[in-house]
C-alpha cells in the first residue's frame, strides 16, 4: 500500500512507546519502576466524575455544537478572564479533545507550506510533528543549561525570518519543568510584537508550579501581545483528567471560527457528558488541584535530592510540571542507549531526551508514588555508578 508522503514525515511518539513497553513488562510480573508517565497518577476528583455521571443520567448523550457546550465555553472564558487576565468571551474559546488536539487544529488552521514555526528545544515532542503534518517547517532553537533551558529574546529574534508565522511557547515546560519569570516573558513578548509574529502559549501546566515560581499568561502583558496570542490548555494535568480528552484553545474569533469549522468536519463535538465534568472542574472547589500539587511538590523534592546525590548526572532546576530533565552526557551513552539499558538491567523506565530534541538528557516523571521513587532512585544510582566505573 502506498501511504501518503506526510506519514513518512512524522515520527511515532516515543513517550507512548516506552510507557507501553514498561506496562507490558509489569503485566509480565516484572517489578518495574516507571518514570515515563506524562500523566498524574491520581484518580479524577470525585465531584468531577459525579458531574459527568449526572449528565450521562440526564441524557446528555447527543451531538452538541462542534465548538463545545455553551456553558463550558463560558466557564473557560470566565476562568481565562479572572485567573489569567485575558479578555476572552465564550466566542473566543473552543473546546477540543485535549491540549494536543487544540494545537493540532491550530496548526491546520494557521500553517501553510513554507511557513516557519519556531520551537525552543527541549520541546514537547508533538510540536514539530504537528507543524510538519500541517505542511509547515519547524525551526528548532537549541537552549541549554547556561540559560536554564530558556530561549532568550536574542535567540528568538535571530530565528525569525520573513517566513516565520508562529512561536510555540510552553511555560511551565515539558520536559524541563522550567518556568519563565514575568520579566523573561515580557522580554519575549516585546520581540513578538516588534517582529509581528504570532505566539501560541501552551499553558497546560500552569497550576503545577513550586516555590516562588509564578505563572503569567504572555497575552496578559498588553493589547499588542494579546492580539498576537493564542492560548492552548486543557484539563488533563491540573485535574488528572488525561483520559477524558478535554482541552481548549482561545484566541481571535476569526481563528476560533476556523478551528470550529475544522472540528465540524473531523471530530465534531467533544464527548457531551464529559464536558459537564469539565464545567464542574472549573466551577467547583479548586482544593483538589492544590492537594495534587502538594503531593507533586513533596515527590519533586525527594527525587531532586536523590538525583543530586548521584555523581555524574545533573539536573536543571525545575519549578513546574512533574518532570526532572537530567543531563547524562558524562555517561557517554546516547539517551536511547541509556534508557534501553536502564530498563533492561534495572527495570526503570525513563524517556530518552532525543524525543525532546536533547540527546544528552533523559526525562524522569515524578507523577508516581513515593515508594517507587525511592526504589527507582536506588536503581538509577546503581546504574549510573556501573556506567562510570
Ligand atoms: C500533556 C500535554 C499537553 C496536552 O495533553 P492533552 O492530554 O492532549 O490535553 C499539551 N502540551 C504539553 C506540553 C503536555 O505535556
Amino acid at each position: 500500500m502506498k501511504l501518503a508522503a506526510r506519514v513518512g514525515e512524522v515520527t511515532p511518539s516515543l513517550t507512548l512507546a516506552i510507557a507501553a513497553k514498561a506496562k507490558a513488562m509489569k503485566l509480565d510480573g516484572i517489578d518495574v519502576c516507571s518514570f515515563s508517565a506524562g500523566e498524574p497518577d491520581f484518580d479524577t476528583p470525585a465531584h468531577i466524575k459525579a458531574a459527568a455521571q449526572k449528565a450521562l443520567d440526564e441524557g446528555k448523550t447527543k451531538y452538541g455544537p462542534a465548538a463545545g457546550e455553551p456553558k463550558l465555553r463560558q466557564a473557560i472564558a470566565r476562568k481565562l478572564q479572572n485567573e489569567n487576565h485575558l479578555d476572552y468571551n465564550a466566542e473566543n474559546v473552543i473546546v477540543t479533545n485535549g491540549g494536543k488536539h487544540s494545537l493540532f487544529n491550530l496548526m491546520l488552521a494557521l500553517i501553510e507550506p513554507g511557513d516557519e514555526v519556531i520551537i525552543p528545544a527541549p520541546y514537547w515532542l508533538s510540536y514539530p510533528e504537528m507543524v510538519k503534518l500541517a505542511g509547515g517547517k519547524p525551526v528548532i532553537v537549541q537552549t541549554d543549561a547556561a540559560t536554564e533551558y530558556k530561549i532568550t529574546p536574542a535567540q528568538l529574534r535571530s530565528a525569525i525570518t520573513a517566513n516565520t508565522k508562529l512561536f510555540v511557547f510552553n511555560s511551565p515546560c515539558n520536559p524541563t519543568g522550567v518556568v519563565y519569570t514575568p520579566t523573561e516573558i515580557q522580554a519575549l513578548a516585546e520581540v513578538i510584537v516588534e517582529q509581528d509574529i504570532l505566539v501560541v502559549s501552551d499553558e497546560i501546566y500552569e497550576k503545577i508550579i513550586y516555590d516562588d515560581a509564578k505563572h503569567i499568561s504572555i497575552g496578559s502583558l498588553g493589547k499588542e501581545i494579546f492580539a498576537r496570542t493564542i492560548v492552548s490548555s486543557g484539563f488533563a494535568k491540573a485535574y488528572s483528567m488525561t483520559g477524558w480528552r478535554l482541552g481548549y484553545l482561545a484566541g481571535a474569533v476569526e481563528l476560533i471560527k476556523a478551528v470550529s469549522t475544522i472540528q465540524g468536519h473531523s471530530t465534531s463535538n467533544v464527548c457531551t457528558f464529559a464536558q459537564y465534568g469539565a464545567i464542574a472542574a472549573f466551577e467547583d472547589s479548586q482544593d483538589c488541584v492544590e492537594q495534587m500539587r502538594l503531593a507533586f511538590a513533596e515527590r519533586r523534592q525527594v527525587m531532586l535530592e536523590r538525583i543530586r546525590a548521584i555523581p555524574g548526572i545533573s539536573c536543571a532546576p525545575p519549578n513546574g510540571a512533574f518532570y526532572l530533565f537530567v543531563n547524562i552526557s558524562k555517561t557517554g551513552l546516547s539517551s536511547l542507549e541509556f534508557c534501553d539499558s536502564l530498563l533492561e538491567t534495572q527495570q526503570v523506565a525513563a524517556v530518552p531526551g532525543i524525543a525532546f530534541g536533547a540527546d544528552d538528557h533523559i526525562r524522569l516523571s515524578y507523577a508516581t508514588d513515593m515508594a517507587s521513587i525511592e526504589k527507582g532512585m536506588d536503581r538509577l544510582h546503581k546504574f549510573v555508578q556501573s556506567q562510570l566505573s
